[in-house]
């Protein structure tokens, strides 16, 4: 067993310890001087004693002698009268207990009494024979008796002699009286010591109680509070009370220690805390204190009947900011839109929302249901507003930035009852919002499961299509405006699903993007391309050379091979290099400019042309095309699509067939629809034009076809 003695038991003990050996020194003096005591009081008997016999003695040496004197007389002349009568006045002092006169022989001759019953009696008691024998004056003892005997001279002649006994009783009794005084004194003094020493072992213990009281308070109570806020400290209580002192001594030194200490790791753990629970760029929560608060609310609300909403916000085209406007501008962007999300939330998300972002343009927001509101309704308001309000444009490095936002909100308990499973419902929702057309928000629904799940599976069919087969290429013819002339094809990936059909480009070019399948089916595609196109120029041995264009991704780009990737392509179907056209879009061109450039540079040395694809809907702008290395620019469909309608349009796509012309680069319009589009382009200068009007994407056979009939579109003219 390991028993533990706290510093106060000890000290306690240590007290008790030193309490009973004072007790044992203090009862061992008391028994000392007790001793004394009986000792100073046989002692003073004794000497008492020896006082008062040795004046007995000399008193009665003396009366006797008187005495013997005063008998010499009746004695010589035995006259027994006198010497009765002087004999009973000896008897009749006190202490005088015999008076004995006797002949030279021993016998009594008077003893004070008045018919002298011993008169001739020799005397046998144990003192006579000394006294018969004595010459001179002799005192004998006996326990009762001082004997004092003298012999009656006259002359040189014995008469005999006289002898008194002196009782001892009285002196006995006279010391016994002093000797019980005496005691009694000594008794009175030893109970005042006694009451002394009582004093002062009672105050003994008085001390050492309060010893152990001070102690307790002074060191035993601080040192357990210390202890108790360490252990505070210990399982993870930063915010515990620790105790406060205001004394001046090692202890006060050691408690405000303690207390600074712990506030300093207080702050410490505050500081690391807040580092690793908030988002660095926009200093709102971040993923793991989300995901904390989350799983804490759960908890809370679990069984509570309350409800709970996620709202995953995802800014539209983040991408393209950082792409065109730089790393910067895209930082800017998202603290802008943090505080807007932040102040939206703050308005109208109540008071126990909380908003986190989860990294990159991705922000969740926490809202609570109210216990008389529906949530999914409060969700909804909000929603709308922060479409409402992130739509608005936003000021960056000078320039206004439109981006919308796409938001997915799920609910609980409906939708999941776990912090995991609403999370990955949230980002569904989110991508949902984003198909149907982004900027706009959308709730969870068990089918958007489904909607996921297609995705996953297209993604594993899209897998080996084009070995199967299922992938496939259309030529949509390119038009000169000029001279109405076919001069080329833009390649366009087709897939014809064994089950459900064909499947449109902007669905499984996404997926095949995202997937980076897109590298492997994009090599094919330009493989493919190089390969039909060689087989075109053959069948117009003397006409001008049609080109391909061939639609490069984002991803192809970024991988960073491919004007080896398309060198090889080249070389292995023999096309010239001037007939193989590659179409980038803006935000490709722009992601990384440098590399990009360089990359564009490589290409077009090798004598391929690069086109800038769907032109005008980046940020890019017209000043962009001085700084980009490209051969020509196709203006989106969706300006040509109002050409007729909208001035602005018009306006804009003239503006960028004089800007490029100037810069000496080729203007492509596509989706031309109508026979007035094309009038007008032709009118102001564009260069080649493709689209339904023109010619549908037809394949491989049929575009064959087409060349072999060599149609112009000068007929149609
Ligand atoms: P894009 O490069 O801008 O291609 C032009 C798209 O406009 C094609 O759609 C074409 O069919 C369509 N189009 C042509 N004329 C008209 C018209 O008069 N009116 C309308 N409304 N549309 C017209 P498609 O084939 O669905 O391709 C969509 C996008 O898919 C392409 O846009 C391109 O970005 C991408 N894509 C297609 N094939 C490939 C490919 O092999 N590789 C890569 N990376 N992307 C491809
Ligand atoms: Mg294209
Ligand atoms: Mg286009």
């Amino acid at each position: 067993m390991n028993l533990r003695f706290s510093l106060q038991t000890k000290f306690i003990a240590g007290m008790i310890v030193m309490l009973l050996v004072v007790l044992t020194v203090v009862s061992l003096m008391w028994q000392r001087q007790n001793t004394m005591q009986g000792e100073v009081a046989s002692l003073a008997r004794g000497s008492m004693h020896d006082l008062v016999f040795e004046r007995l003695r000399r008193r009665g040496e003396y009366a006797v002698a008187q005495l013997a004197d005063t008998l010499t007389n009746p004695l010589y002349y035995s006259d027994l009268d006198a010497i009765g009568s002087i004999a009973r006045t000896t008897l009749r002092q006190p202490d005088v207990s015999y008076v004995l006169v006797f002949d030279p022989q021993g016998r009594i001759v008077h003893d004070g009494s008045g018919d002298i019953p011993a008169y001739g009696r020799p005397m046998s008691d144990p003192f006579a024979f000394e006294v018969i024998a004595a010459r001179a004056p002799h005192t004998q003892v006996s326990e009762h008796v001082v004997d004092i005997a003298s012999p009656i001279m006259i002359g040189g002649q014995r008469l005999g002699g006289v002898r008194v006994g002196y009782s001892l009783a009285s002196m006995r009794s006279d010391e016994d009286r002093a000797t019980q005084s005496m005691t009694g004194r000594l008794d009175i003094i030893s109970q005042r010591h006694l009451g002394w020493i009582t004093l002062l072992g009672g105050a003994l213990l008085a001390l050492g109680v309060t010893a152990v009281w001070l102690m307790q308070r002074a060191l035993v109570r601080p040192i357990r509070q210390l202890a108790h806020a360490a252990r505070e400290i210990e399982t993870g209580n930063f915010e515990t009370d620790t105790p406060v002192s205001n004394r001046s001594d090692e202890v006060g030194d050691l408690v405000r220690a303690f207390g600074r200490m712990s506030h300093s790791v207080a702050r410490h753990d505050r500081d690391i805390r807040r580092m690793a629970y908030t988002d660095a760029l926009s200093g709102l929560a971040n993923r793991l204190a989300f995901r904390e608060n989350l799983d804490q609310r759960l908890l809370q609300l679990r069984g509570a009947g309350r409800q709970l909403a996620l709202l995953f916000a995802d800014i539209d085209d983040f991408k393209r900011v950082n792409d065109t406007l730089g790393h910067d501008a895209g930082d800017d962007v998202l603290v802008q839109f943090a505080n807007r999300i932040r102040e939206t939330v703050e308005r109208i998300g109540g008071e126990n929302a909380v908003l986190a972002r989860f990294g990159g343009d991705e922000f969740v927001i926490l809202l609570q249901g109210q216990a008389d509101g529906d949530v999914r309704t409060a969700a909804s308001h909000l929603a709308e507003t922060l479409v409402a309000e992130l739509s608005r444009p936003i000021l960056v490095h000078d320039r206004q930035v439109f981006l919308g936002t796409s938001i997915g909100i799920t609910l609980f308990p409906e939708d999941a009852s776990g912090s995991t499973m609403l999370m990955k419902n949230g980002d569904i929702a989110m991508y949902q919002a984003k198909v149907a057309g982004k900027n706009c928000y959308r709730f969870y629904s068990r089918a958007m499961d489904q909607a996921v799940e297609r995705r996953v599976r297209m993604e594993q069919e899209l897998r080996g299509a084009w070995e199967r087969g299922e992938l496939s290429l259309a030529y949509q013819p390119v038009y000169r405006l000029a001279d109405g002339q076919l001069v080329g094809a833009e390649a366009l990936l087709r897939w014809q699903h064994p089950e459900h059909g064909a499947i449109a480009p902007s669905v499984f070019i996404d997926v095949a993007e995202q997937s980076g399948l897109i590298e492997t089916i994009g090599l094919q595609v330009l493989r493919t391309a190089c390969n039909d196109a060689v087989r075109w120029q053959q069948m117009r041995s003397n006409a001008e050379p049609l080109f391909v264009s061939v639609n490069v991704s984002p991803r192809q780009l970024r991988s960073g091979d491919l004007p080896q990737v398309v060198e090889a392509c080249l070389r292995e179907s023999g096309l010239p290099p001037s007939c193989l056209h590659v179409e980038l879009t803006e935000t490709a061109v722009i992601g990384d400019e440098l590399h990009a450039s360089s990359l564009l540079a490589r290409l077009r040395n090798s004598g391929v042309k690069v086109w800038l694809d769907d032109f005008g809907t980046g940020f890019s702008g017209l000043s962009h095309l001085r700084r980009v290395p490209v051969d020509g620019v196709k203006i989106d469909r969706s300006f040509i699509a109002d050409v007729l309608r909208d001035p602005d349009d018009l306006a804009l796509t003239t503006a960028i067939i004089a800007m490029a012309h100037s810069l000496g680069i080729t203007v492509i319009a596509e989706g031309v629809e109508k026979e007035g589009q094309y009038a007008i382009l032709r009118e102001r200068g564009c260069d080649l034009a493709q689209g339904y009007w023109l010619g549908h994407p037809v394949n491989v056979q049929e575009f064959s076809l087409l060349l072999a009939g060599a149609q112009q579109l000068q007929t149609r003219n």
